[in-house]
């Protein structure tokens, strides 16, 4: 059977010199650089950049990471672009706040916003026949995907797969979680069909620092010191699941992964380089708030919806009436009332998009009082 390579390596901190040695080496695992880009290729770069947030806060692919893969894919003769479409926030913003400017001043890399959406169609199996993807991605010779290991409220986490779903461009992107619905699994086929359409031929996650509890992009920063690398991003997140000790069967991308008959959710199916898992394990990784948005019986879910899902809750001190939240809600049930945030919950499909984007980390999801009472929490 074809087992997919991962390679991993400790990776203590973002010093240049040391990150691109252990980055060399790291690639070296797979083939090196040379494997994945051919010269004179185009090669389309793309990190996480959620939001208007600086490199320690975690939220985005550390800018030393990204400006060491630029110069790897340089030396290997590539053309690089690097390139995100953020739901929200001015763009410019953005790629100063995260260090992007920079890594393109020193590099010679283009730096650019995602922006031209066109058609594209799914392999056979998909969740959705057609998508709606970046141009620009679709038109590179090669796409290097580098992820930043993240928890994540609806997906429980965001790594290399997940990545993928900034290639749909923009304000579309709530769009797209609308179309998807309110159910976990069918957001998880979504993303897998973007992930495969786009079909990055590497994906490096960033693990040198991580974030825990409130992903994706409030939660706090957690050191792991560890790098992953893989052609495959499905069989690199499963590794990372197994690092951060959380639970592979509650991660709503490998049961779907895995219902359609793609190979590398199981560890078994994966040959890992560099270092042996037991050796890795993280202790005490914080998972996201609330990963229990629908929950129970359908009887349940139809009569008590609220009462049993994990909704958006506001905390209102936090707030700055950014209107953010309100201006990403594909469903239009956020609005401002009395200077406060109000949400009208009946529509709302539960997408924690606006988790996403708040900027001050006032949104988290809250447990249904009859799921809690269920749960024996209160
Ligand atoms: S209120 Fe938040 S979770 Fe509900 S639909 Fe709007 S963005 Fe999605
Ligand atoms: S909850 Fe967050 S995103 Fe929404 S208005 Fe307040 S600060 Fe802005």
């Amino acid at each position: 059977m074809h087992k997919s390579v991962v390679s991993i390596l400790k990776c203590e901190s973002y010093d240049p010199a040391g990150l691109a040695a252990r980055l060399e080496k790291l690639l070296d695992q797979l083939g090196g650089m040379s494997a994945f880009v051919k010269p004179g290729e185009r090669v389309l770069i793309k990190p996480n950049l959620l939001k208007a947030a600086s490199p320690e806060r975690a939220v985005t692919t550390h800018p030393a990471l990204v400006e060491a893969v630029v110069r790897e894919v340089q030396k290997a003769g590539g053309v690089v672009t690097i390139g995100d479409s953020p739901g929200i926030g001015k763009i410019q913003k953005i790629f100063d706040e995260t260090g992007m400017t920079g890594v393109a001043e020193r590099t010679g890399a283009r730096l650019i916003e995602l922006k031209e959406s066109v058609e594209a169609k799914t392999a056979d199996g998909s969740t959705f026949q057609t998508l709606e993807l970046s141009k620009e991605v679709l038109d590179a010779d090669k796409v290097i995907n580098l992820p930043k290991v993240k928890t994540h409220a609806q997906m429980y986490v965001t790594l290399g797969v997940k990545n993928c779903f900034g290639c749909v461009v923009g304000k579309r992107k709530p769009q797209w979680h609308f179309k998807a619905g309110v159910k976990r699994e069918y957001f998880a086929g979504l993303i897998l069909d973007i992930y495969r359409t786009i079909n990055p031929v590497l994906t490096i996650a960033d693990g040198i620092t991580a974030m825990e509890g409130n992903g994706p992009g409030s939660g706090k920063p957690r050191d792991l010191g560890l790098l992953f690398a893989s052609a495959d991003a499905l069989a690199m997140d499963r590794v990372i699941v197994d690092v951060l000790g959380l639970k592979a069967l509650e991660v709503p991308l490998f049961s779907v992964a895995k219902a359609r008959g793609i190979t590398g959710t199981e560890l078994s199916e994966l040959e890992l380089r560099g270092a042996e898992l037991a050796e890795l394990k993280v202790q005490g990784f914080e998972p996201a708030k609330t990963i229990d948005m629908m929950f129970g019986p359908p009887f349940m879910r139809r009569y008590f919806k609220n009462a049993v899902t994990a909704k958006p809750d506001v905390d209102h001190d936090r707030c700055t009436l950014c209107n953010d939240c309100v201006n990403v809600c594909p469903t239009d049930v956020m609005s401002v009332k009395d200077k406060k945030i109000d949400i009208y919950y009946r529509d709302c499909i539960h997408c924690f998009c606006c988790q996403e984007v708040c900027p001050e980390g006032a949104i988290t999801p809250k447990q249904g009082w009859l799921l809690k009472l269920l749960e024996g929490r209160s």
